[in-house]
């Protein structure tokens, strides 16, 4: 599809620069991401201020893993010719908007979001009683808003954020006038994806597969991989439907060598060695692409910054011009007015 054939629609989305990506944020978002911006107008974030809602004292990282993040996005196939692809904080309109999102927010609203009742009884190592942390479904609102934005690509979890997004443009075309369209989730529906330990892949659980790993590191990885539990012998008949090597298999493995690893896995006639060989084989070949293209721009990492801040330019000048509109539908635009006369006379 050609650029004119767009949908006008915008989409926003966004990722925290929390460090290289693994294959969970590739195939629970960024795959999706590649496949809209033919199809979207499309605006990605690296959300740098976001990352500060649960990490604050130490910013250490903050810019660097900025940058990683970005590289990931490139080399997996997100093109700043198809989108604006841009850092966050680059566009001060971000905290404005989130600044008048909330002055007309209730608390309530904030404290009922599913995740953060959630993250505030389940992470203990982080200071999570700040204004900031409870605010950022504002500082989201006002990410998605300040694009105008009319699709926001999610997964599950990410709904009620959404929803709470409709909540405040609708509430602040209430107040002052219409201003925003009220954004649609586009729900992500991402296969399971299980880590080397069998559990959901997460840099938390320390199973991941990262999008840079060279090929030994992937094939060693996969090795150690737990498998069906009923397999203790190699002669023992297998499930991959119950074995998380299958469920990689589901994922990234053509048809035929699924149909292999079915076939053998139930009759016990290959090895999960061998098995697990076909399945390195198969994220090697999605992953070599992308760490040719990532090369490009780590022998020449002026690039990835300069796409970073012509795209963050890009964002700027639209997010001035809904910020236009929102002051003025206040009657807090930045023109001059003449002074009203008494009785208009
Ligand atoms: S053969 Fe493959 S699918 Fe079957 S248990 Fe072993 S690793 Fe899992």
């Amino acid at each position: 599809m050609t650029s004119a054939n767009k949908s006008c629609k915008r989409v926003l989305s966004g990722m925290r620069p929390t460090g290289k990506l693994h294959l969970g944020n590739y195939v629970g978002a960024l795959d999706n991401w590649v496949r809209m911006q033919d199809e979207y107008q499309c605006f990605f974030e690296v959300a740098d201020w976001h990352a500060l809602t649960t990490d604050y004292a130490d910013t250490s990282r903050v810019k660097q893993n900025s940058i990683e993040v970005a590289l990931d996005w490139l080399a997996a196939g997100l093109d700043p010719e198809k989108s604006v692809i841009f850092i966050q904080s680059h566009v001060p309109a971000h905290a404005e908007l989130h600044l008048l999102f909330s002055m007309i927010t209730p608390l309530g609203w904030l404290e009922r979001v599913p995740t953060y009742k959630e993250q505030r009884e389940n992470i203990q190592d982080k200071d999570l009683g700040t204004y900031g942390f409870l605010g950022y479904p504002v500082l989201q609102a006002a990410d998605i808003l300040v694009y105008k934005g009319d699709v926001v690509p999610v997964g599950e979890d990410q709904v009620a954020h959404v929803e709470l997004t409709r909540e405040i443009a609708r509430r602040f075309n209430g107040f002052y006038g219409t201003v925003f369209p009220e954004p649609q989730s586009l729900l992500t529906i991402a296969p399971k994806l299980p880590g080397t330990d069998g559990r959901k892949m997460s840099k938390s659980y320390g199973n991941t597969i990262l999008l840079t790993d060279s090929e030994p590191v992937v094939r060693q990885k996969l090795k150690t991989m737990v498998t069906d539990p009923a397999r203790v012998r190699r002669s023992d008949p297998g499930n991959p439907d119950v074995c998380p090597v299958g469920d990689l298999h589901k994922i990234f493995s053509s048809k035929e060598t699924m149909a292999k690893v079915y076939e053998g896995c139930r009759s016990a006639s290959i090895g999960c060695i061998e098995c697990k060989g076909w399945a390195a084989d198969s994220l090697v070949q999605l992953l070599i692409p992308m760490q040719e293209r990532r090369k490009k721009f780590e022998d020449n990492p002026r690039l990835a910054w300069d796409i970073l801040e012509a795209g963050s330019q890009r964002a700027r000048k639209t997010a001035a011009a809904t910020m236009a509109d929102a002051r003025a539908a206040m009657g807090m635009s930045l023109a001059y007015d003449e002074p009203k006369q008494n009785g208009g006379k």
